[in-house]
């Protein structure tokens, strides 16, 4: 594995573009029998896993917002095993497992299922993440291979009215459960958490 710090640093896959910035037209609607979170003109695919998304742009041009996660390429990447940095396949061909780079030690070893709102990093781009990351670089990753994950929450803002009938964020940045049908309707998901499971460290 290298570590070597590229000189020229590739615009990873999940980090959005100023011009993917897309307004929020949010509102509520009443949707079997309580208020949900909506978008004036909400198209049906907004929603997934039981919560509105966050609406972002596609064209990956423009400025670069390093620190930021684009929210629909974030959740492309938990669901089909994408690499965070490429985009393709993080699923090593030798062994069926997937790479992933979690940012900090694990609390219990590798025993026990692990919540993270991280992609995996295929193992031709560990390097380069681990060189360049900002998040990285603030803990002590952990590199290893998962055999398996799945979604269990969403990284949501939640909403509600104020008296004026406002839409306003009560929370801002909290996991939400994909059984918490309560709160995802006040939810707008910006990230997919997933439990990543049957991990091993890469020596
Ligand atoms: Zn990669």
């Amino acid at each position: 594995m290298t570590t070597s710090t590229p000189t020229q640093l590739r615009k990873p896959y999940v980090t959005p573009y100023a011009e993917e910035n897309l307004g929020l037209p949010l509102a509520f609607e009443w949707a079997d029998g309580a208020p949900r979170l909506t978008y004036r003109d909400a198209l049906p695919q907004e929603w997934m896993f039981g919560a509105l998304w966050a609406r972002c742009g596609t064209a990956r041009t423009g400025k670069i917002l390093w620190n930021l996660v684009h929210t629909l390429r974030q959740r492309r990447c938990m669901m089909r095993g994408l690499c965070r940095v490429c985009g393709e396949s993080a699923t090593d061909p030798d062994t069926g497992r997937v790479w992933w780079i979690l940012p900090s030690a694990l609390a219990d070893g590798f025993r026990s299922p692990w919540p993270t709102a991280h992609p995996p990093t295929c193992k031709a781009c560990v390097g380069e993440a681990l060189a360049s990351c900002p998040y990285l670089r603030r803990e002590v990753p952990v590199v290893c291979t998962a055999g398996d994950y799945t979604p269990v929450a969403v990284l949501a803002n939640l909403y509600g009215q104020d008296d004026d009938g406002r839409v306003v964020e009560t929370r801002h940045q909290i996991p939400v459960g994909l059984g918490e049908s309560h709160l995802l309707n006040r939810a707008l998901a910006t990230q997919l958490i997933v439990q990543v499971s049957d991990l091993q460290p890469v020596a």
